[in-house]
């Protein structure tokens, strides 16, 4: 067959698999923010069936025959090129692993997921032992099915950033523990913390009313210079960001009444991510690479609006100002340097979604290295509880009392998530490399002071986000920075960050 016949087939497979695409991530936004509380049924039978539907298009002969053949097919265009090589890798993941083992995996992961929830309120580690088993035991399997060769843990940190290897990972966990380890020390240690603690609890303490919160939220919304035409909030019970197009891209915020910055950081973390959808090349609409290079470059762009500008000195102030602006009273007594120490208030603490800044990736270390442990070295699933304080006390002076708010807080392993974490810490340490990079090339500090940031965002969007997932993560950040990634930024402006507030 023609290229021009295959391609244009191609685009019409595409689009239906986007139809399908839009329709369940539309069911479940509405039933994340807006739908009555009884809908829950109805709306999972219509996602179940769009699911099917769509799994039957994606797995049929039709459609390995064509992406057999697109990929036969050697002189296409690089975008085409790419689409075809996204695609291709979805559906070898989907095909890859027999119809009854994926069948048998699913029930798996529906039982797990109650029975977490259960461990987890009964502080009972035993019992998801069983059900962890097995969910490890069909994952390293599966990563054999798609890639026989290749270390399973690996090919499962590849499901979340194309191409990453343990390799890198290693060589930045050992950069985030040999500095940032003894910065955590010297942040505990420190006097001014006391007085940060103060200052948090007092402003806490105020408490916020929801009203006033949705009037700041659509103030940091302005601010971030979000556009209102094709990007909406809604309030949901833990915030995220959907994209379905280029034109239509929605994120939650969630309201705490007695903890502002929880709410105004996440919404600014959200707001990153919807601008990274927002300013994708609109040419790649309704096909596989209208999507971030990989979790974890999707997670730069929200941390670099969450942390390196929204709790940046030059910039946290027109923070503070819209938190007056909405709440007069509570913030009489509060200075705007007060309010820079929240914003950057570090503690060690034993929940990683609660974490600050600064600990945040010590967190993360710990869930990889054990990870790495249980798909390279056999870790026996019984001693995780063990390991896990253990490494808690070492890396951050603290014991989980409990396995609660210790081994088993996190969701992610009990729908058989694995790999994933890794790429919340490194695209985080990426947005300290893309900002120094910008450093030298826009007047990125004079932006944050004028409280505009229209040029950090053009700058962002030509030299990252509009590529989507037209390249690796490696190929981007070789454009926008002129080199590969390199941790070293990462530690550098954590050490000089909170050296001065701490100091
Ligand atoms: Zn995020």
């Amino acid at each position: 067959m023609k290229k021009d016949q295959l391609l244009k087939q191609f685009d019409e497979l595409e689009k239906k698999l986007y139809a399908y695409g839009h329709a369940m991530m539309l069911l479940n936004w509405d039933g994340s923010t807006f739908a009555p509380t009884k809908s829950v049924e109805g709306r999972s039978i219509a996602s179940s069936v769009l699911a099917g539907e769509q799994h039957k298009i994606l797995t049929r002969k039709e459609t390995g025959d064509l992406i057999n053949e697109l990929r036969q097919t050697d002189d296409l265009d690089e975008v085409s090129q790419a689409k075809v090589n996204e695609f291709y890798r979805d559906y070898k993941k989907l095909t890859c692993i027999p119809e009854k083992e994926v069948m048998e995996f699913s029930k798996l992961r529906a039982q797990s997921e109650s029975i977490w929830v259960e461990a987890k309120k009964n502080n009972d580690f035993a019992s998801f032992v069983p059900s962890l088993e097995k969910l490890i035991d069909f994952t390293k399997r599966f990563a054999k099915y798609y890639d026989s060769e290749e270390k399973p843990y690996n090919t499962l940190l590849d499901d979340y950033q194309p191409g990453l290897k343990m390799e890198t990972v290693d060589a930045f966990f050992a950069e985030v523990e040999k500095s940032l380890v003894p910065l955590n020390k010297f942040v505990a240690s420190s006097q001014r913390l006391n007085e940060a603690k103060k200052i948090k609890e007092r402003i806490n303490a105020k408490g916020f009313a929801k009203e006033g919160q949705i009037k700041l939220i659509d103030r940091l919304f302005e601010l971030q210079g979000l556009d209102p035409d094709r990007c909406k909030i809604a309030q949901s019970a833990h915030p995220f960001t959907s994209g379905a197009n280029s034109n239509d891209i929605r994120y939650t915020v969630t309201y705490h009444e007695d903890n502002l910055a929880a709410g105004i950081f996440a919404a600014f973390h959200e707001g990153g991510h919807a601008m990274y959808q927002l300013n994708i090349n609109g040419e790649y609409d309704y096909s596989s690479i209208y999507t971030g290079a990989s979790m974890t470059m999707h997670e730069s762009q929200s941390r670099i609006y969450e942390n390196n500008m929204g709790r940046s000195k030059a910039f946290n102030p027109y923070i503070y100002e819209a938190v007056k602006k909405e709440f007069p009273k509570q913030m009489s007594d509060v200075s705007a340097d007060d309010f820079y120490l929240y914003s950057n208030y570090s503690s060690p603490s034993f929940i990683r979604v609660e974490a600050d800044e600064l600990t945040y990736s010590l967190h993360v270390m710990i869930r990889y290295q054990i990870e790495r442990m249980i798909f390279e070295e056999n870790l026996p699933v019984a001693e995780l509880p063990a390991i896990w304080n253990k490494k808690y006390e070492e890396y951050l002076g603290i014991t989980p009392p409990t396995d609660t708010l210790g081994v088993l807080q996190d969701v992610h392993w009990s729908f058989g998530l694995f790999g994933y974490f890794a790429t919340y810490s490194l695209g985080t340490a990426y947005s300290a490399q893309l900002e120094a990079t910008m450093k030298e090339h826009i007047d990125y500090d004079g932006a944050l002071k004028k409280g505009n940031l229209t040029e950090i965002t053009k700058w962002l969007k030509e030299n990252v986000q509009q590529y989507g997932r037209l390249y690796t993560d490696d190929k981007i950040l070789n454009i926008a920075t002129g080199k590969s990634f390199d941790p070293s930024y990462y530690t550098k402006y954590l050490n000089d960050k909170y050296r001065e507030i701490y100091k």
